[in-house]
């Protein structure tokens, strides 16, 4: 008997096959600490996948967040626009460097930034004499946001962007990777990410001056002496060599990780394109998504909604989940400026992620597209 009927969770960890190797190697090196040849090997293998100079590899995602506006120079009294539709992560750091964060709304295409509303808010802050310190770019379920336009807005008012590229490893937007459009770009290797460290996170950018800074930072910003002297506040964020090693394994699958999950997406839409209530997350031309997670909307007024969607997949032994519950509705930012038409209100109200994972069996969509044809049937 197959076992087949085992929960089928939304995106678990996908291992290539040669992680356990470098982990092997770090421990016959006895090198069991935050340096060491993983983690000067996962840097240079990212660098040379995104084609640039060096990157930084730290504790998380998150902590590359809080550098990279620690790199633009944010503090106390700035203010950061941020896409308002995203994962708290993206916003935290905001917070953590005592900047104030900007909520900006979502277009219905790409689900991310909406550049009229990014324009607005800009003339906005600029009648009233104070720019934004950053941008923070979010491309959501791996998918570009509309970068062109972002980028010329951003431009006209030398706000610098840092792309929260957490969940869009391997996406392209007119051929470039995700991550290498803003002043600084943040990858995630979550255990749930496309590729994943277990834990861990990237700060990257061209600038080779940024990267140094930044590992320093995430040292203890320890200044070259042979004792410990300190003269600014470090932290302690880089990835350990163990992880690192599981990094490096999963660098080499990447390229087939990113079609595995935009196979499991086309095969849902085959699967589904019957279903007529259900909107898929749609990708432009020009626009290359990981389809890290397989989203849609269910049109209004359909008979059923997400949350039953979500419940009878549970009670099949599948999980699926909620789209991003959007910053500007969370209790933790409440008042927070905001510029949009509460587009990710809709999203967040109508939307759903089905298990996505590149190792999902096509026998295992057929079941999740199974409970799903028939709540709409019933
Ligand atoms: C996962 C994620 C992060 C944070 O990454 P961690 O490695 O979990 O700290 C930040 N932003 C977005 C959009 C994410 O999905």
């Amino acid at each position: 008997m197959s076992n087949s009927q085992d929960f089928i969770y939304l995106s678990p960890p996908h291992m290539g096959g040669k992680e356990q190797c470098y982990v092997q190697q770090a421990f016959d090196l006895n090198w069991i600490t935050t340096a060491g040849a993983n983690v000067d090997g996962f840097e240079r293998e990212l660098a040379s996948y995104l084609q640039l100079p060096a990157v930084a590899a730290l504790a998380s995602g998150t902590a590359a967040l809080h550098l990279a506006l620690l790199a633009l120079g944010v503090g106390p009294g700035d203010e950061v626009f941020c896409s308002t539709f995203t994962f708290v992560a993206s916003t935290n750091p905001i917070r953590y460097v005592g900047a104030t964060p900007v909520f900006i709304e979502s277009e219905p295409t790409t689900w991310n930034l909406c550049p009229t509303a990014l324009e607005q808010a800009l003339e906005n802050r600029h009648r009233n004499g104070k720019l934004p310190k950053a941008l923070m770019l979010v491309h959501l379920y791996g998918m570009p946001a509309q970068l062109q336009e972002i980028q010329e807005i951003a431009q006209q008012y030398k706000v610098p962007i840092i792309e929260d590229a957490a969940e869009a490893l391997g996406s392209r937007y007119k051929e470039q990777l995700l991550g290498t459009f803003g002043k600084v770009g943040a990858f995630s290797f979550n255990g749930n990410k496309i590729i994943t460290t277990s834990g861990g996170g990237a700060l990257v950018s061209s600038e080779e001056e940024i990267i140094q800074q930044t590992r320093w930072l995430a040292m203890h910003a320890k200044d070259s002496l042979p004792y410990y002297h300190h003269t600014i506040m470090g932290y302690n964020y880089r990835l350990s060599n163990l992880c690192a090693g599981v990094g490096r394994g999963q660098l080499e699958v990447l390229e087939e990780r990113v079609q595995q999950r935009r196979k499991v997406f086309e095969n849902y839409r085959q699967l589904l394109q019957d279903v007529e209530e259900l909107e898929w997350q749609t990708e432009p031309d020009g626009f290359f998504s990981n389809r890290w997670l397989s989203c849609f909307t269910i049109r209004q007024g359909s008979r059923i909604t997400p949350e039953e969607l979500r419940l009878q997949l549970l009670a099949a032994n599948m999980e699926s989940r909620p789209l991003w519950q959007p910053m500007h509705l969370q209790p933790l930012y409440q008042g927070c400026d905001y510029f949009g038409e509460h587009t990710s209100d809709d999203l967040f109200n109508r939307g759903l992620c089905l298990p996505s994972g590149s190792s999902l069996s096509v026998s295992d969509q057929e079941r999740v597209a199974e409970v799903i044809r028939k709540a709409f049937s019933a």
